[in-house]
């Protein structure tokens, strides 16, 4: 009997789940893969720099998959509004979670509330795109720029920032974001570490291009880095982005336009100004078995704009349970959140680790599926789906419908540029019609 399997998010850990489900029972199995926006590919889409194109490429592999037979697109399908968990249990023999988290932890700082202060989540999908974002008011109109974290997500939004738009037209960054880029004031970006060049979990190649743009230069304070014969402990891979770090340091100031400072050892602690934001208070810390403790000297860096980059947490479902402390659901390693019911990617492990580590992830929600006995049976699987939503008016979009959104945004793309990105739901709507 064939099995039917409903996965929620048409994202990377969606996909991965996909395909290792597809490798497991072949064209024993049916796949819905279930999002509430028109169009796939999470965060390839909507959080992956624009200008790493190269990482995007993986949507060729996502596209064959969901193009495998039995497996189907079902798009602009909110889990949750539409359709709930308990619902999709009824017609499936398993439902796995891949929702990934999409919501931007909170800094916890007073002044976090001020105009000009918001979170990587936004600005990522405001700079990508993203139908929840493409509206956000980001004022560049200061000279200083904040980002607090010491992660990728960090690097990405200083480097979008700092980038000319000529380095940035050739990328499928959104219209809307690249004109309020073009005449953007921001010159001195500060990426604020509550802890060192150590303890930063940046990666080699994204520390590296920091080193390569047009028109900004990377600063580290030499005082900041720990004396080079410690770096023989670190991890190779980390050691090397170290490299790049000490490379930034003790450098003549060049003459180019903007800075890219990396502030370590500095806990936010305040965002100040009059009725928007216009400086980040900071505490230099110091460390203490690896964590950071301030020091009470306080520093304020001015900046209109701040962007927290300290993680995300997964949205709730309602009638899925929530492990709030951890911002995403509770579950085994194997990904078992309850009776038939999965998940994978960050909504299972949390949002760390690059697009591939959802490829394993998604194995292993499918081993546990075997090993839990989950088989065929009378459950009305896609069909019923397809019934409860017609009988509720919602009108999916399928992977067909997909690609003339896609057709239309190449049309549309600027000179160099691989599209020209659609924000506007309505609008992708009317197109798959
Ligand atoms: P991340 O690597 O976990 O970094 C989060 C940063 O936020 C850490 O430096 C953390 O500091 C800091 N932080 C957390 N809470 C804080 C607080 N209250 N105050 C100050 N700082 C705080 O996460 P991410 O940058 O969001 O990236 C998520 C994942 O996606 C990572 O695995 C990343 O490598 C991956 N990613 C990869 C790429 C790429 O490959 N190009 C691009 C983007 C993202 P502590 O370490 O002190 O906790």
């Amino acid at each position: 009997m064939t099995i039917s399997i409903a996965i929620i998010g048409a994202g990377p850990a969606g996909y991965y789940t996909a395909e290792a489900a597809q490798k497991q029972w072949g064209e024993g199995v049916r796949i819905d893969i279930i999002d509430r926006l028109p169009t796939p590919y999470g965060l390839i889409r909507a959080g992956v720099a624009p200008d790493h194109q190269s990482i995007k490429a993986v949507t060729k592999r996502y596209e064959a998959t969901n193009l495998a037979p039995g497996t189907r697109l079902v798009g602009n399908v909110m889990v949750g509004r539409d359709v709930s968990v308990e619902e999709l249990l009824g017609l499936y023999d398993a439902v796995v979670l891949s929702v990934g988290a999409p919501h931007d932890k909170p800094i916890g700082i007073p002044g976090d509330d001020l105009p000009g202060v918001i979170g990587s989540a936004a600005f990522v999908g405001w700079y990508n795109g993203h139908p929840d974002h493409a509206g956000l008011q980001v004022d560049l109109s200061h000279h200083g720029a904040a980002i607090i974290g010491n992660g990728n997500v960090a690097i990405d939004c200083a480097r979008v920032l700092a980038k000319t738009v000529e380095e940035l037209t050739t990328t499928d960054i959104a219209g809307h974001a690249l004109d309020a880029l073009s005449a953007s004031a921001v010159r001195d970006i500060h990426i604020v570490g509550r802890r060192g060049p150590h303890q930063a979990s940046f990666t080699t190649k994204e520390a590296g291009e920091l080193g390569h743009l047009v028109r900004a230069q990377a600063i580290v304070k030499p005082g900041d880095l720990p004396p080079e014969a410690e770096d023989a402990a670190l991890e190779p891979g980390h050691r090397k982005m170290v490299t790049h770090l000490r490379s930034f340091a003790g450098v003549a100031r060049n003459e180019k336009p903007v800075t890219i400072n990396f502030e370590f050892f500095r806990r936010p602690v305040a965002v100040e100004g009059e009725g928007r934001a216009q400086r980040l208070i900071v505490e230099t810390t110091r460390l203490e078995d690896g964590r950071a403790v301030g020091t009470g000297e306080l520093h304020a860096i001015p900046c209109g704009l701040v962007i927290a980059c300290i993680g995300y947490r997964t949205a709730e479902i309602p009638g899925v349970p929530y492990a709030d402390a951890l911002g995403r659901f509770p579950g085994d390693d194997a990904g078992r959140v309850a009776d038939r019911l999965y998940a994978s990617g960050w909504a299972r492990r949390g949002p760390s680790g690059t697009i591939g580590t959802n490829r394993p992830d998604g194995f292993s929600v499918v081993a546990a599926m075997v090993e839990d006995g989950v088989a065929g049976s009378d459950r009305a699987g896609p069909a019923g789906l397809d019934a409860l939503l017609a009988s509720r008016g919602v009108a999916a979009v399928d992977f067909a419908g997909w690609r003339k959104i896609e057709a239309a945004e190449v049309a549309a793309a600027r000179q160099g540029a691989p599209r020209e990105k659609i924000s506007d739901i309505a609008k992708m709507l009317q197109i798959t019609l």
